[in-house]
């Protein structure tokens, strides 16, 4: 069979070359390219030919009208068989185009070999050379745009889901007993200091890596609780706050310090911890400060910024009962924007409030920004799509408090430099959705108080950190940036991938200083 097999991948090779004279005549399809590629991968091309294992696993979920109820995890991962069942999917490519797709290079074929085994904990030691914080990217990662975007299962069928395979070894890692657990390789103490300022995904990853490195690293955040906007922005139902603190804690105990409590900039400035002898300092301070919309009405009651809403359910857990962190009780809410941050905001609304919840965006469907995944969750959960809308006020009553927010219906016009379709008013259109609260989520920028804290620092045009995303260096001898304070509001893997080149570039600075 296999013989035969291979002997017809070498004929389709042969013909598609021989026949396809179209690429000749410029009417080319990209056909021949495509056949050649598949051809390459002989797995593949026997699953296509006999449609097997074309799809992923997949991923066990809570019922839609059940979850728009509760906090608890939407997704329920996946099984120690499906796991296995998945990573066979597998084609273990000689030259594996998935790890070109991973900002942080997870040695994916390597660990997903590993699941196929049944070895898991082989596994999570293969991702953890790379990763730390597998049980986070397994989560939230927008794989379909990294690794899995690049995955030859994807050319014909779906991609393999790494990052439920990802999800799925960490979670079992968490399971074992301290015993169990293999322990990281860490190299010896060599008694250079580095202070991190935020304990987001970035400032976390880099202090892993650069503690594996044998540096003795401080983390020093501004929130009561560390994990940045994996605590106070990402929703429970999402990413679980327990999950987190586990990833947190393994850090810790890898040698990681942590001081909460500590604002860089107003209990300590960076200046003072050079004094203190850190050698390099590494700024992943994030991008929290929201944006409004400046519209007539958004000082009234019951506007909120998303941020502040995540932050009371996700950080302060206003929605459970034994909390005395107060939010108004919502009937009806409008939620303006429509990217990740709007969707979660919507979720969120969505089961504290007992009547509508809309999402108000200014383009259509096609055009929203969020992952797919989410809108088709937020559907599911039954938030309502109010597009091709743009806000013009919000509406009041006599005490100051929200009735409604203006819209006024938009069309999509011609595309903007990014080639999407730019939103156009339809004159004298303006109608009012009436609801009791309004969130805004269009956006947020870093935070002024390390800029304006800091001497010798240079601020790019929208508020950010200007930092070389080569090597992480700021204008700044010694000081280092990354993720969201260096791009403004990005994703984790970018952070976390900003945050592995800031611990390597600091490596080297303070080897040569010290050469
Ligand atoms: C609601 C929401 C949902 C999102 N969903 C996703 C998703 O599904 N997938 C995805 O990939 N990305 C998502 N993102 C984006 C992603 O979370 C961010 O890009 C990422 O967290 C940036 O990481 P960071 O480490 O740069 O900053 P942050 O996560 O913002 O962490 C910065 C930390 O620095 C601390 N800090 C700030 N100033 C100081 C100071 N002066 N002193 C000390 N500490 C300070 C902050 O308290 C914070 O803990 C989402 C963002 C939001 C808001
Ligand atoms: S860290 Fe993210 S991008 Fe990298 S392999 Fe895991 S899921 Fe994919
Ligand atoms: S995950 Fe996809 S691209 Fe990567 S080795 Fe497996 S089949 Fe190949």
């Amino acid at each position: 069979m296999a013989e035969g097999y291979n002997g017809y991948l070498a004929d389709t090779r042969k013909e598609v070359e021989r026949v396809c004279a179209a690429c000749e005549n410029k009417s080319c399809n990209g056909a021949c390219e495509i056949t050649k590629r598949i051809s390459n991968f002989p797995g593949l091309m026997a699953d296509v030919i006999s449609e097997k294992k074309l799809f992923k696993h997949p991923m066990p979920e809570q019922d839609p009208i059940e979850r728009a109820k509760n906090f608890d995890e939407v997704t329920l991962g996946y099984t120690a068989e499906m796991a296995i069942e998945e990573a066979k999917r597998c084609l273990n490519c000689p030259n594996p185009r998935c790890r070109t797709g991973c900002p942080v290079s997870v040695r994916i074929p390597e660990f997903i070999a590993k699941v196929a085994k049944g070895d898991f904990e082989g596994a999570y030691t293969v991702i953890t050379s790379t990763n730390s914080l597998p049980a986070v990217c397994g989560r939230v990662c927008p794989q379909e745009k990294q690794c899995e975007s690049k995955c030859v299962r994807g050319l014909k069928g779906e991609s393999v889901a790494i990052g439920r395979l990802e999800r799925f070894v960490a979670d079992y890692h968490n399971t074992l007993s301290e015993e169990q657990k293999t322990p990281p390789a860490i190299l010896p103490p060599n008694g250079h200091k580095v202070a991190v300022i935020g304990s987001g995904p970035s400032g976390l990853t880099c202090a892993g890596d650069l503690c594996k490195m044998g540096y003795d690293v401080t983390v020093f955040e501004a929130f009561h609780k560390s994990g940045g906007v994996l605590v106070y922005g990402i929703p429970q139902f999402r990413l679980p706050k327990e999950i987190v603190q586990l990833e947190v804690e393994n850090l810790k105990k890898m040698g990681v310090n942590i001081v909460n409590n500590a604002i860089i900039g107003k209990s300590i400035t960076v200046d003072e911890l050079f004094e203190d002898g850190y050698e390099a300092v590494y700024i992943g301070s994030g991008a929290g400060l929201p944006q409004f919309l400046h519209i007539p009405g958004e000082n009234l009651m019951g506007v909120y910024s998303a941020n502040e809403i995540l932050t009371r359910t996700n950080l302060m857990k206003a929605y459970r009962a034994d909390y005395d962190t107060p939010l108004k009780h919502f009937h009806n809410v409008a939620v303006v924007g429509g990217g990740n941050v709007a969707m979660d905001a919507a979720r969120v609304a969505k089961r504290l409030s007992d009547g509508h919840v809309y999402i108000t965006y200014r383009r259509g469907i096609d055009e929203l920004p969020a992952r797919k995944e989410e809108v088709e969750h937020a559907k599911e959960e039954g938030v309502e799509f109010a597009l091709l809308n743009n806000p013009v006020s919000v509406v009041g009553n006599d005490d100051g408090f929200v009735t409604g927010i203006e819209l006024v219906k938009q069309e999509l016009g011609e595309p903007d430099e990014k080639g999407r379709r730019s939103p156009v008013p339809v004159e004298g259109s303006n109608w009012v959705l009436p609801c009791d609260a309004v969130i805004i989520a269009i956006g947020t920028s870093p935070n002024p108080l390390i800029k304006n804290t800091t001497e010798g620092l240079t601020i790019t045009r929208k508020g950010g950190i200007e930092t070389d995303p080569e090597t992480g260096k700021t204008s700044r001898e010694g000081v280092f940036c990354g993720g969201d304070a260096a791009t403004g509001s990005a994703t984790v893997i970018l952070a976390m991938g900003a945050g592995k080149i800031g611990a390597k570039s600091i490596d080297e600075y303070i080897k040569a200083k010290n050469k």
